[in-house]
């Protein structure tokens, strides 16, 4: 059974009754898929007793974007949760989490903050990190399950972390893909048409694409090191016409950053993480690869 806790002193009475059991938070805006609950597969394998947050948290939403839309799906959530065997579903209202009205109480680090999905979002960091201090002050867990696919917000959190010097530890989940490699997201189901999802993978692919050529530049010792962006325009030149909607697909950004120190990098290295960000109509996605790892995969496989 997963017991849904929507206020601070449920919250507190469920922590309690964990006794010393070790607690793992796994923060979410809903809308649970297979991503989703592969963190939570995690959590379980770090602690006894898993909480699941679901929040769609207003201040890390730009004023033109989807706040309104954001697919709610409590009660499939909530089936999704006991098939898993979640300890807790922690769901509280705008009022529980913003006590003092919907400000701004944190601040991202700056060096983070303003930088890739933070250059196009303003304040989505500040947003971001405004819930995830009140999440951990109040349920106050051993570990936070956190999934790579949002590898900024990683860096983010780990920034947060350090800074407040919380008694976290923090896990990172890999991306979880559908079978034709599309980064699961509850935003996929804004795509709406064979053509529209089709061209989605463009992220993807362009991305493997990248990480091949750079493992073909590499293999020859005296090739120079391999530019990222103009690799992408070449790259993106022949791919984009074998895409349906390729001329409508909007480059957000295509970054390489230190997988460590998420330090930007102009040319890759085999610890090179790749970001990429896009517009397809009004929706966003967002993806990233770790150069090497998709290689080392490769291998393993051939
Ligand atoms: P969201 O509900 O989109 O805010 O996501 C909640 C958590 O699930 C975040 O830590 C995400 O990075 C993680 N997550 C969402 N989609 C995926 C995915 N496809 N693979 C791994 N983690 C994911």
């Amino acid at each position: 059974m997963t017991v849904v806790l929507r206020t601070l002193e449920e919250l507190h009475n469920w922590k309690n009754a964990q006794a010393s059991q070790k607690i793992a938070l796994v923060p979410t805006m809903g809308n649970l898929h297979a991503g989703h609950l592969a963190l939570v597969k995690e959590a379980q394998r770090h602690a006894e007793a898993v909480i699941v947050s679901i929040f769609v948290n207003p201040t890390q939403f730009g004023a033109n974007e989807d706040l309104d839309r954001y697919p709610r799906t409590f009660e499939a959530d909530l089936e999704a949760c006991e098939n898993a065997q979640v300890d807790a579903i922690f769901a509280p209202s705008v009022e529980v989490m913003y006590p003092e009205g919907l400000k701004i109480t944190h601040h991202a680090e700056e060096s983070l903050a303003n930088r890739l999905c933070g250059a196009s979002r303003q304040g989505h960091f500040d947003g971001v990190v405004t819930v995830v201090h009140r999440l951990f002050s109040v349920v106050e867990p051993q570990f936070a399950v956190f999934g790579q696919k949002d590898a900024q917000q990683v860096a983010v959190i780990k920034a947060l972390i350090e800074s407040e010097a919380f008694p976290i530890k923090l896990v990172v989940h890999p991306m979880v893909r559908d079978s034709d490699g599309l980064a699961l997201s509850s935003r996929n189901q804004y795509l709406q048409t064979p053509e529209e999802r089709q061209t989605a993978l463009a992220l993807f692919e362009t991305m493997q694409g990248l990480a091949v050529a750079f493992h073909t530049l590499n293999q020859a010792p005296t090739a120079p090191p391999l530019n990222l962006q103009k690799a992408f325009e070449l790259s993106w030149k022949a791919l984009q016409p074998m895409y349906p909607l390729g001329q409508e697909l909007q480059w957000d950004y295509v970054e390489a950053v230190d997988d460590e120190t998420f330090e930007p990098q102009a040319f890759l290295t085999s610890n090179s993480r790749l970001l990429v960000a896009a517009r397809l109509g009004a929706l966003r996605l967002i993806d990233t690869l770790h150069v090497q790892e998709l290689l080392d995969e490769a291998k393993e496989r051939a």
